[in-house]
């Protein structure tokens, strides 16, 4: 059980396409519990492993403490695979772990299909909507070396820019244990 320090924005792991997952050992399975216990403690309701600085293909969710998703039970899911996108998309506010301080209306798809391996290397898939769909892109996108600030245009950007400067240099209040160091990696 460990809190781990969350990566920030400039941070290089968090714009690197991570490596897949070749096998569970125990370190695997230990990261995974430090990612609950780090993503619980940030108040988190999903966490990909390079935002705590793991160079490998894993991502959690648990969306369990959102209003009307309590019958959600939490997920890790190893080496994910977006089959497909629904044509339907909607608008919903993001936020992100590592880009403290900072949400904005994000456009995506409203439904996915997604295939992911769980603790056992078991092959799993499903259909996720609304919320779940959602955060689901927005874990996979991380271990894409892609951020939900990407998708902002040219003009929110520039309305974003002095806060993102503000959140490279850790000028932060957060109530969480963030990263010191920007080439912070504990697996390479
Ligand atoms: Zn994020």
């Amino acid at each position: 059980m460990a809190v781990l320090p969350i990566t920030v924005y400039g941070d290089k792991i968090l714009r690197k396409k991570v490596a897949k997952v070749t096998d569970i050992d125990d370190k695997i399975v230990k990261i995974v519990s430090d990612m609950f216990d780090t993503m619980h403690n940030a108040n988190g309701i999903g966490l990909a492993a390079n935002q705590i600085g793991i160079n490998r293909q894993i991502f959690i969710v648990d969306i369990s403490p959102v209003e009307g998703y309590e019958n959600y039970k939490p997920l890790v899911l190893i080496n994910p695979k977006i089959i497909s996108k629904s044509e339907e998309t909607s608008t919903f506010e993001e936020g992100c772990l590592s880009i403290p301080e900072l949400r904005a209306d994000i456009i995506r798809p409203k439904g996915i299909y997604i295939q992911f391996f769980d603790l056992n290397m078991k092959e799993h898939s499903l259909e996720a909507n609304d919320l779940l769909a959602r955060v689901m892109q927005h874990e996979f996108d991380h271990l894409q070396g892609v951020l939900f600030i990407d998708y902002l245009d040219e003009e929110s950007r520039g309305r974003y820019k002095k806060l993102i400067s503000k959140i490279k240099k850790r000028r932060l209040e957060v109530n969480y244990p963030i990263s010191s160091d920007a080439n912070y990696l504990l697996l390479k």
